[in-house]
């Protein structure tokens, strides 16, 4: 079922999880180990992030480096279509266009489609780690936007090959990303969202933010993606803190701010123990904020944190 017929059909608040493949080397069951405690919640719908491969140098033994690529965390599309058979519940895997041409991601979407996942979360992906800023694969997207409009075609039938007529048309549901503090590249926010603004022009049903510690920040740009005439859903998506190094690593790699009265009590706990006791109070207090401001989903990231996670909607829900 797709995302936005979830959300339609919802007669309160529902809860979305988002999860990371585990690192290559491990196998599914870290997956199940990871969502089996989260089921009692019933979400209605898991989502998978991807991750594109590094170049890395590797030394020889001849003193010399050869340049090599490592995934880390393969294995989006299968999880998802584990996911799916294993727990019956929806699975969103996350697409980029960073690292891929046009060509291999009409496969991927190919290949979404006959495993019947119907949800995809459209995004670009950051800098590869050896680039400054993204650039586009040859032949591949430059912006969320034109991978968008590729899943959209498909939708409609269109395949990069001209010459397929009548081509299957797929069902796709599609997420993308919204920023409260705005993307760290855009200029300003109001041009971020302008180009979100696009983005469900071009047929986002509807927007998943990065996470954000204060809900102010949130109704704010729900308001402004209001007043610029977006009108599609907005998922608050949530983090937990549950270490004192997350208080600089936070705001360094997902830019947003942590709130002073977060970052004081963090500062003033004397181990982790603490800092996951005051994380999982903050996250409490905002779903309930939220949830009592009826957005239409409680979205978690639960980057290995599942007992927080479960011990925030237990609270919650
Ligand atoms: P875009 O919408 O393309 O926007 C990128 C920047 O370009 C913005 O500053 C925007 O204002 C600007 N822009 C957009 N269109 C134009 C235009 N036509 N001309 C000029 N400027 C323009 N990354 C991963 O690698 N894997 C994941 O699984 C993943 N999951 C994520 C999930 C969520 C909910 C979020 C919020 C982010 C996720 N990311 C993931 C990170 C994401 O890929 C980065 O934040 C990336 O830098 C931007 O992606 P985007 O889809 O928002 O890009």
């Amino acid at each position: 079922m797709k995302v936005i017929d979830h959300i339609n059909q919802a007669k309160g608040t529902l809860i979305s999880f988002e999860i990371l493949p585990p690192l290559k080397g491990k196998n599914i069951n870290s997956i199940y180990d990871h969502l089996d405690p989260l089921m009692e919640f019933k979400p209605s719908f898991i989502n998978v992030t991807y991750h594109r491969s590094e170049q890395t140098f590797k030394k020889k033994a001849d003193g010399t480096f050869e340049r090599v690529e490592i995934r880390k965390r393969p294995g989006t599309v299968a999880i998802c279509a584990a996911i799916m058979n294993h727990y019956r519940i929806d699975a969103v895997p996350h697409l980029i266009c960073g690292g891929f041409n046009k060509r291999e991601t009409e496969d991927a979407l190919i290949d979404l489609n006959f495993l019947g996942i119907d949800n995809v979360l459209v995004l670009r992906g950051d800098a590869a780690k050896n680039e400054t800023f993204f650039e586009a694969e040859p032949g591949g997207h430059r912006y969320a936007i034109d991978l968008l409009r590729q899943v959209s075609n498909l939708n409609n039938g269109i395949y990069l090959e001209e010459d397929i007529r009548d081509g299957f048309r797929t069902k796709y549901c599609i997420g993308v990303a919204g920023y409260p503090e705005k993307h760290f590249e855009a200029p300003n926010l109001e041009t971020d969202l302008e180009f979100l603004k696009k983005k469900v022009d071009a047929g986002a049903d509807y927007i998943v933010t990065q996470m954000f510690f204060d809900n102010a920040k949130y109704f704010q740009f729900v308001e402004s993606c209001r007043q610029t005439g977006i009108n599609v859903p907005i998922i608050p998506g949530m983090k937990p803190i549950t270490n004192k190094k997350q208080l600089n690593v936070i705001p360094r790699t997902f830019h947003v701010d942590i709130p002073t009265d977060l970052s004081h009590e963090i500062l003033k706990c004397k181990n982790d123990e603490d800092v996951e006791r005051v994380g999982t109070e903050w996250l409490v207090a905002q779903s309930k904020e939220l949830k009592k401001a009826g957005v239409p989903v409680l979205h978690y990231y639960t980057l290995g944190k599942a007992k927080i996670i479960h011990d925030t909607v237990m609270q919650v829900m």
